[in-house]
């Protein structure tokens, strides 16, 4: 699961991004609210920790904007203002969730994991294209009802593309699904991925977009 970790705050942007990569997620980490906007729209994180006190917008307006492209991306507000106010803005606003700071990482932690399970059982806990269903809770995938045996790294690679079926989506933005910012990632890397998701899944269920990304097609 990638998250997307909005935050000015440097020794708490290392602290928290050190606990979340060691619990498995990938984390990319912004410290503005503009280039925060664009992100969600261009890099489709699975969720949000957003920062209010950010120095170039209002947490809110950010909140707002990132709403506008999707309703249903969990977002999870911290925030040192411990006013009520603020908290019901966010939460009016839609957020999932909210943490005052100064908090504990665990209870960080302990937060992200609810609303990770409220998504995955809020949307379906699974997704079907074609004769292959690659099940959100339990990490399963199978063809043809068939169970197919995959790296973690490899479902989250075939979830990030059946999530987006009928769009293309471009190396860069798969990259960003499986390794955090600063991550050593090979120049090949989605390509090998791909090359053994491949040999797993029915012929053409990966369609490449020559110069431009992959592609599963709806069916
Ligand atoms: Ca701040």
């Amino acid at each position: 699961m990638q998250i997307l970790l909005v935050e000015d705050d440097t020794a708490l942007v290392e602290a928290l991004k050190k606990a979340l990569v060691t619990e498995g997620f990938a984390v990319n980490s912004l410290s503005k609210g503009k280039q925060a906007v664009i992100s969600v729209k261009t890099e489709l994180p699975d969720m949000v920790i957003l920062d209010l006190g950010l120095p170039d917008m209002d947490g809110l307006d950010v909140m707002r904007a990132m709403r506008k492209t999707s309703v249903e991306l969990p977002i999870l507000i911290l925030t040192a203002r411990s006013s009520l106010d603020d908290k019901v803005a966010g939460l009016d606003l839609g957020a999932d969730d909210y943490l005052v700071k100064p908090f504990d990482v665990d209870e960080l932690l302990a937060r992200i994991r609810v609303i990770e399970r409220r998504a995955s059982s809020f949307k379906h806990s699974g997704i079907t294209v074609g004769n292959v269903f690659l099940d959100t809770v339990s990490h399963e995938v199978s063809v043809a009802g068939e169970v197919v045996n995959m790296s973690r790294r490899e479902f989250m690679l075939l979830k990030g593309l059946m999530e987006n079926a009928g769009r293309v989506l471009t190396k860069g933005s798969l990259e960003s699904k499986l390794y955090s910012w600063g991550e050593e990632v090979s120049s090949n890397t989605i390509e090998v991925h791909i090359h053994h998701l491949r040999k797993k899944l029915p012929d053409g269920f990966i369609q490449t977009m020559r110069g431009v990304g992959y592609i599963i097609k709806r069916s």
